[in-house]
């Protein structure tokens, strides 16, 4: 039986839709959230993800700018702009767009934003309350993931997850948040020994990668909930066959446009996975969606509770 697909659009849709009514609630009140992004240099794939959030902000009512230093930009300079940012009230979230040119010291600046700005959750002082199920911001894909499990009604206490990646931004708080959620995780990543034998454990398994179609079938216990978060652009015609041969949706996309996007999850899982998220249209959605949420969620805290949950820490 095929899997299910599990509509990332569908799920932010739907947190867009609470995000703009607390939104507007806020505002009412005289609390509109503010979101500041930086982006530095012209990286066009960060332009183009600074446009969506850009865009994203508006339309659910959060006030945003943008800072685009030049790549000449010195650690010190940007340090001066996190500084001011910090400061100023109507701010509520800092965004730093990564990543940062080489000669810039990124975890130096990624650990002068205020924590409780930090609406990208990479923050130690974040992590820290993560992991010690504190209140505090959750990086905007892992929290993304977690929403579809939960709006999809997937049970996550006591279940067997297996994380493939143990990144900062994904693999790791993903793991931390599924244990939270009391599932039993395991974290894998280059060096783990029979990776597909450790993945066909999975009720829950997810693919945090960067490898297109690595997670083939033997990689999945029938029935398990598959969550696809890699991006991975298909260039090459040999490749192509491997994931998408017989796919007539996908040939004309890849005849037109020269490449196509792919997860880590090879498109046949869908015939042994009980659930799928897809690529495009799985996880992407909910990050933007996610960094919405975090936005309103660091202007209600910094008011109510997470400076003084600082404080005490
Ligand atoms: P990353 O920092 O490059 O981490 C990749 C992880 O995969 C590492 O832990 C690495 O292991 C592991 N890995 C690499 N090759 C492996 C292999 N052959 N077998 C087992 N594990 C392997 O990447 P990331 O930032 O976590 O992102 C992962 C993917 O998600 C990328 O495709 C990225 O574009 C995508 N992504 C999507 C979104 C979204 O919104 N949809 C957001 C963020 C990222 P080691 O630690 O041993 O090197």
């Amino acid at each position: 039986m095929a899997a299910i697909i599990l509509d990332g659009n569908k799920i932010a849709g739907e947190i867009r839709a609470e995000v703009t009514s607390e939104v507007k609630a806020m505002t009412t009140a005289g609390v509109r959230p503010g979101l500041a992004v930086v982006l530095v240099g012209h990286n066009p794939a960060s332009e183009v993800y600074v446009r969506g959030k850009v865009k994203s902000s508006g339309e659910v009512g959060i006030y945003s700018e943008q800072h685009t230093p030049p790549e000449t930009v010195s650690t010190e300079e940007l340090l001066e702009l996190v500084a001011d940012l910090n400061r100023r009230d109507e701010i509520d979230g800092i965004l730093i767009q990564l990543p940062l040119p080489a000669h810039v010291d990124a975890k130096k600046v990624l650990l002068a934003v205020d924590p409780a700005k930090d609406v990208d959750g990479f923050h130690p002082m974040n992590v820290g309350f993560l992991s010690t199920q504190r209140p505090g911001l959750v990086p905007c894909t892992p929290a993304g993931i977690m929403e579809i499990l939960k709006r999809s009604q997937i049970p996550i206490a006591g279940q067997e997850a297996v994380v493939i990646g143990r990144s900062d931004i994904v693999g790791k708080p993903t793991a931390m948040l599924l244990i939270n959620g009391n599932a039993t995780v395991t974290v894998c990543h280059s060096k783990t020994r029979d990776l597909p034998e450790v993945c066909r454990r999975a009720d829950i398994l997810i693919a945090a990668i960067g490898r297109a179609g690595m997670v083939t079938r033997e990689f999945v216990k029938p029935g398990a909930t598959v969550i696809d978060v890699g991006v991975n652009q298909v260039t090459d015609r040999a490749e192509f066959e491997r994931l998408f041969a017989g796919n007539a949706k996908r040939e004309e996309t890849f005849r037109t446009r020269g490449s196509t996007l792919v997860g880590d999850v090879h498109p046949h899982v869908a015939e042994v996975a009980g659930a799928l998220t897809p690529v495009p249209g799985g996880v992407g959605p909910l990050t933007i969606a996610m960094l919405m949420a975090n936005t309103v969620l660091a202007a209600k805290l910094r008011r109510g509770g997470l400076v003084a949950e600082l404080s005490r820490a």
